[in-house]
Order: C-alpha cells, then sequence, then structure tokens
C-alpha cells in the first residue's frame, strides 16, 4: 500500500513521514483549488492569487491532516500502544500501530480521536474566516480559511463513514468487536463494508467521468481505489497477526543447527563453515553454550586481509536480546525483534542451551503455506 516514503520532522515524540503518492495528490489538491474552486466563489483575482491560495490552503489540508493523525496517536499511546510514525499519503494519513488495540473500547477512542479534532479544526477555520472577515482582510486569506473549515468538515464527515480501515469502520469494528467479542469476524465484517463502500465510490467515479467532471471523477476513483485495497489489505494482516501469534517459535526454528567455536580463524570460518554448510549465520560456542553469533554480512563489512587475523570471538555479536529468543514465544514476537534489531536470525536460546536457530524467511514460508491452504 505504500511507497517510498520520507521523514519529515518529529511532533511530540512521532516520526512524521511522507509517502510519495502525497506530493502527487498535494498538487492534484493545489491545482484543484488555483484552477476550479477558488476562481469560483472569488471571480476576478489574479492568477497568482489562486495560485497562492491553492498552494497555501494545501499546505493548510497537510497540517490539518498531521493534527488528526496526532491525536489518534496520542489516544494510542495512552493505551500503551506504540505508534511507529505517522504517514500521509492521498486523502489522509496513517498513524502506524506497531499491535491491535487491546480492547473495543480503546479501539473505539482511538478511532473516534482523528474526526473530533477534525471537527475542532473545521470549527476554529470557520472562527478564523469570519474575524478575517471581519477585520477586513482580503478574499484570499477568508478564502483560504473558509476552504480549510469545510475541508475539515469533509474529512471528518468521510472519516466516519463505516468502511474498515477508516475511522468510521473501526468504531463500526469496535461496536461489532465489542457485540461479538470476536476481533478476528469483525475485522472480517468491517472490512467487507469498506471493500464495498470503495467499489461504490470506484462506480461513482466512472460515473462522474462519464458525465464530464473530470476531476470530481478522478478524486472519487482515487479514494474509492485506495479504500478498497486498504480494506483487504488490514484484514489480510489481522489474518496473518493470528496465524503467527498461534505459532511457537520452537515449531518454527531449524533444530540443532551448525555452530561455529570461536577460536577458529575468520578465514577458516569462511572455508569450513560457510562454504561447507552453506548457511549464512552461525551461532558461535564456548563450552557447549551459545555465546555469540556471526553471519556473512558481518564478514562482508571487513577487509579481507582481515580475515586471516582476526577470530570468530573478535567479530561475533555477543548474545544480547536483539538476537535471542525463547523457543515458548510466538512467530509474532519473533518478527518484531527482526525487525527493531535489524536482523533476519535469531538464536533460540533457553535456560543458556542451544536449541535452534529461527529465520525471516522460514517465517514467511509459514506464511504463504498457511495462506495457500486457507
Ligand atoms: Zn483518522
Amino acid at each position: 500500500m505504500f511507497g517510498k516514503q520520507i521523514r519529515l520532522f518529529r511532533l511530540a515524540g512521532f516520526d512524521v513521514m511522507l509517502d510519495l503518492s502525497w506530493i502527487f495528490i498535494a498538487l492534484l489538491v493545489s491545482w484543484t483549488l488555483a484552477s476550479g474552486y477558488f476562481p469560483e466563489i472569488y471571480p476576478g483575482l489574479a492568477p497568482l492569487t489562486y495560485w497562492s491560495m491553492g498552494i497555501v490552503g494545501a499546505a493548510g489540508l497537510f497540517l490539518s491532516i498531521i493534527l488528526h493523525e496526532l491525536s489518534h496517536s496520542l489516544v494510542a499511546r495512552r493505551f500503551d500502544i506504540p505508534i511507529k510514525g505517522i504517514t500521509l499519503f492521498i486523502f489522509g494519513g496513517v498513524a502506524h500501530m506497531e499491535k491491535e488495540p487491546p480492547t473495543a473500547r480503546s479501539e473505539l477512542l482511538m478511532a473516534i480521536a482523528g474526526p473530533i479534532a477534525s471537527l475542532v479544526l473545521a470549527v476554529s477555520f470557520y472562527l478564523l474566516a469570519s474575524v478575517a472577515r471581519a477585520a477586513g482582510l482580503g478574499e484570499a486569506i477568508t478564502g483560504v480559511a473558509g476552504y480549510l473549515a469545510l475541508i475539515n468538515l469533509v474529512v471528518a464527515i468521510f472519516n466516519m463513514v463505516p468502511a474498515f480501515p477508516l475511522d468510521g469502520g473501526r468504531v463500526y469494528r469496535a461496536w461489532l468487536w465489542g457485540r461479538l467479542g470476536d476481533l478476528n469476524e469483525a475485522t472480517r465484517r468491517a472490512s467487507s463494508a469498506g471493500q464495498t463502500f470503495g467499489l461504490i465510490l470506484i462506480a461513482l467515479g466512472v460515473v462522474s467521468l462519464f458525465s464530464g467532471n473530470l476531476i470530481g471523477g478522478l478524486w472519487w476513483g482515487l479514494i474509492g481505489l485506495f479504500l478498497h485495497s486498504a480494506s483487504r489489505a488490514s484484514y489480510a494482516q489481522l489474518q496473518a497477526h493470528v496465524l503467527l501469534e498461534a505459532e511457537p517459535v520452537s515449531r518454527i526454528m531449524t533444530k540443532n543447527p551448525v555452530t561455529a567455536p570461536g577460536d577458529i580463524s575468520l578465514r577458516e570460518l569462511v572455508d569450513n563453515y560457510v562454504y561447507g554448510s552453506f548457511h549464512e549465520c552461525f551461532p558461535v560456542m564456548e563450552d557447549e553454550k551459545p555465546v555469540g553469533v556471526i553471519g556473512v554480512a558481518d564478514l562482508r563489512e571487513l577487509d579481507r586481509t582481515e580475515w586471516e587475523k582476526r577470530r570468530v570471538f573478535d567479530t561475533m555479536r555477543p548474545l544480547s536480546r536483539a538476537n535471542v529468543i525463547g523457543p515458548e514465544e510466538n512467530a509474532e514476537t519473533a518478527l518484531r525483534a527482526m525487525r527493531e534489531g535489524g536482523t533476519s536470525r535469531l538464536l533460540v536460546v533457553k535456560d543458556g542451551r542451544l536449541l535452534g536457530i529461527v529465520a525471516l524467511r522460514d517465517i514467511m514460508r509459514l506464511m504463504e503455506l498457511k495462506q495457500s491452504l486457507g
């Protein structure tokens, strides 16, 4: 769903990211405002004024959406749900939750926080426009404030449509969840409502296009497409989550992995272990106990002349929370640990004993198999 992203700044401890699709949207918004919306409502201004209004309007929309997402994130933080960052794209933003909300009530409060922020913004911009008008400020200023009041109202209303993963869909899911007591089923229903709504928007877009409303048609079509794919993706994500959570590490790990002693040279490691076993990563042992881990990636960073001089002990990464997991932990936890530690393999250790090694590739393979078997 997301393409390339750039980090803009930090706000209240959250990274604000920009998906590159938003640049296209920002241009489309500025253009729509400068060539259509403002000239129609405030005729007779200079083209440069319309373009300035369009760009300031798009920037205001951008800030409004950040505040909308920020309020979701602040409520999430109160419920101890880690938020990785906020990404802006297409018709809004996404606050990246690291896990599902713990209860239906927390989901409800989190979901409703965004539309409430948008409503507050709508009222604030409306008051600003009124004050500006009373103070005799020009149409350029009152016009932009008026537009921001309107668009925030639209964002609040649009997001309350019960189509998952829009905020209204989350409220709907929270309600179903509370009633059925089953998050999976609640998500399935809310997501299918979201997909249906996406299809309706696409159909509306096509009808608009054929009736000559190019810009409107394009907008509805884009939003519909986005919503349709986002609904499907969120359900798939939850299924993956349920699936991974049910799978203990001990079942997917490779048992009795090839290990390497610590006192051999890196050259010996390459010749006898890397080429001898075709593995990329080796637990390093001392007195039959794991003490560290060394991988092909660690060797790549070194000059080849170092391979003769250095021993495995000098180069390995010592055992730490970043590369060890317990056998009773689940695959979801393993995946998160890999993401956080920037690694693709974890040693499975219990009471100081090495039981196996679990690789990102194995987890992916497991998901593929489970999905292909339904
Ligand atoms: Zn929202």
